[in-house]
């Protein structure tokens, strides 16, 4: 959804020449590292949270279990770390999850981090093979891990789910999850099965969470979500016919909202308020939630 990350930031599998610092032999650049599911961040003085580099922790006596290399940002490389689970963080610097990460860290580097955060998982996670169980090791020129034995490769899993704004007349449809926050509202989700096109999960969905049969859905667009591995794709979709059935269970109520009874709905961060906040727009409205 973002240009600025395909402009800035230039995805690539091997190292080049300059990803090394040639005394040493030892990577250089920005580390984005993990602790399990936290990233190590640097506290500069003005408290602006900063991504650090190799030499940031180098100077902590910060050594990684495992790095990959990622690309460059603006021309400098950038690499995903595995560090201990109990790694020793001096003052300098803070562990966080991602999720408060967001506004906080320009756009980029958040996008940057959680593909980090996905690639340390997938690397640490496919030591060894899921079929034979002997070590694995990793495929030149590939984002792959290939058994040494019986030559398995795993690459990076990539969940997709389907998520829908539905619109009838000038309302749309919101509902509430058994297991949401409480009182905020969002819109049809769910995993793609095997075999699904990506519409065939959107009417799926929607049929078994509320009953509900759609006319035209139009792509919208796309986000990775890396907790852990997802990618949401959205669309928007025609109520064609039907009323609000609950159906299997997830959700706790549902129901059409216009633009003055909008209940508490996601924050910005997420693909679905891109959706709701794209059908105000069309609808000349401007919505005032965080
Ligand atoms: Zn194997």
């Amino acid at each position: 959804m973002s240009d600025s990350y395909s402009l800035e930031f230039l995805p690539e599998i091997e190292p080049r020449d300059h990803a090394w610092d040639a005394a040493s032999g030892n990577p250089r650049g920005r580390c984005f590292a993990f602790a399990g599911s936290d990233m190590l961040i640097l506290r500069t003085p003005d408290d602006t949270p900063k991504v650090p580099s190799w030499e940031d922790l180098r100077a902590w006596d910060i050594t990684a279990i495992r790095y990959q290399y990622l690309g460059t940002l603006g021309g400098e490389p950038c690499w995903s770390a595995e560090l201990a689970p109990d790694v020793l963080v001096p003052g300098t610097a803070m562990l966080s999850g991602l999720r408060p990460l967001y506004d906080v860290l320009p756009e980029t580097q958040y996008a940057i981090a959680g593909r980090a955060a996905q690639i340390v998982a997938w690397d640490r996670d496919h030591q060894h093979c899921g079929r034979c169980g002997d070590p694995t090791e990793r495929v030149a020129g590939e984002r792959g891990r290939r058994c040494t034995r019986c030559e398995l490769t795993a690459y990076p899993r990539v969940s997709p789910a389907v998520i829908v704004l539905i619109e009838r007349d000038d309302r749309i449809l919101l509902a509430r999850g058994r297991a949401y926050v409480p009182r905020r509202f969002g819109i049809i989700a769910g995993f793609v099965e095997a075999g699904e096109s990506l519409e065939d999960a959107v009417r799926r969905e929607v049929r078994e969470e509320v009953g509900i049969e759609l006319g035209h859905i139009d792509y919208f667009g796309s986000q990775p979500w890396p907790f852990p591995h997802g990618i949401m794709i959205g669309f928007r979709a025609g109520h064609l016919r039907g009323e609000i059935t609950l159906g299997d269970g997830e959700l706790a109520e549902a129901g059409w909202y216009g633009a003055a009874d909008l209940p508490e709905i996601p924050a910005k961060l997420s693909i679905a308020r891109q959706l709701i906040d794209d059908w105000a727009n069309r609808r000349g409205f401007v919505i005032d939630q965080p």
